[in-house]
């Protein structure tokens, strides 16, 4: 089935398989390749556009998740089994960021953005506690699910507080709107299969409101394109949401959508990390600037 719309050409390619649970792609533009993490494999893989081939970037990772591109090339990454975000360098070295709230371990950040101020917002759900091929068994210790902010001066700060379950989070490309889903339908702690999107005034967060529902499966992973569109992750494929949440285009793929993210030479390929499988769509719009303007 091809896709319902031209800012999507052709039928996705699948350019690997092999994954248990497919997350947290990000384009590395040092590297030329996209990374992503295969979470209960343990393992972080990379695919390389140049020879098709992918290889492990690193193994016994403690079940990291989502990643990001920081300003000064290194990756901030989400834990699980660490219970942290932290940062891998260029050399692969890996050091931790933040992974206590107050006297309380964070739970298992899922997935992180950057905000204008390049402050670190990230999802903090359950997931790596209550699957054990995720992360370890542990205590939801602040004993919520929270997103929060991380900066260098401030600390951390909760900022969103009104989701059951939060998981994908992207900012608009001028900074000043951030998206984050819920997926509690997914292990039936409540019925969220939406995104939301929320003001960002500096340091917090305000006037959430509901942005667009998922009807197939719930939207794990999100991306934003350059115009300002939402790309989502969904059960039956890739669904394509404009500012201001009418939904504009949807691209089948045979497997569920774990999440996405632009890269490529271009910036117009989307990668779609989808259960066992990455596949390569072709776009007619491309990745936002890596940073918002501060
Ligand atoms: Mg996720």
């Amino acid at each position: 089935m091809a896709a319902t719309n031209n800012l999507i050409s052709g039928e996705p390619r699948r350019v690997y398989t092999g994954a248990t649970w497919s997350e947290g792609p990000l384009w590395i533009p040092a590297e030329g390749v996209v990374r992503w993490s295969d979470i209960p494999g343990n393992r972080i893989l990379a695919w390389d556009p140049a020879t098709g081939e992918t290889r492990v970037h690193r193994s016994e990772v403690e079940f990291t998740n989502g990643r990001v591109l920081d300003r000064d090339g290194t990756v901030v990454q989400c834990s699980h089994g660490l219970r942290r975000l932290e940062r891998e360098h260029p050399d692969k070295t890996v050091t931790p960021i933040v992974d206590h709230w107050g006297a309380h371990r964070l739970n298992s950040p899922n997935d992180v953005a950057i905000a204008p101020d390049g402050s670190y917002w990230f999802t903090d759900p359950d997931y790596g506690l209550v699957q054990p091929n995720e992360g370890h068994p542990g205590e939801l210790e602040y004993g919520d699910c929270r997103v929060f902010r991380w900066s260098e001066d401030d600390g951390l700060s909760p900022v969103v507080d009104d989701m059951l379950r939060p998981n994908g989070i992207a900012f608009s490309p001028d900074g000043g709107t951030v998206y984050v889903t819920d997926t509690s339908r997914a292990r039936g702690v409540g019925d969220g299969h939406w995104i939301r999107a929320y003001d960002v005034d500096g340091a917090s967060a305000t006037n959430g409101r509901m942005f667009a529902e998922i009807g197939t499966g719930f939207p794990d992973g999100i991306a934003v394109d350059w115009e300002g569109r939402v790309w989502s992750s969904a059960a039956d494929g890739v669904h394509v949401f404009e500012p201001d949440g009418r939904e504009v285009a949807f691209a089948p793929i045979p497997e569920v959508v774990g999440n996405l993210c632009f890269g490529g030479a271009d910036g117009s390929d989307l990668f779609v990390a989808a259960t066992t499988s990455l596949f390569l769509l072709r776009t007619a719009t491309r990745a936002a600037p890596p940073f918002p303007p501060a």
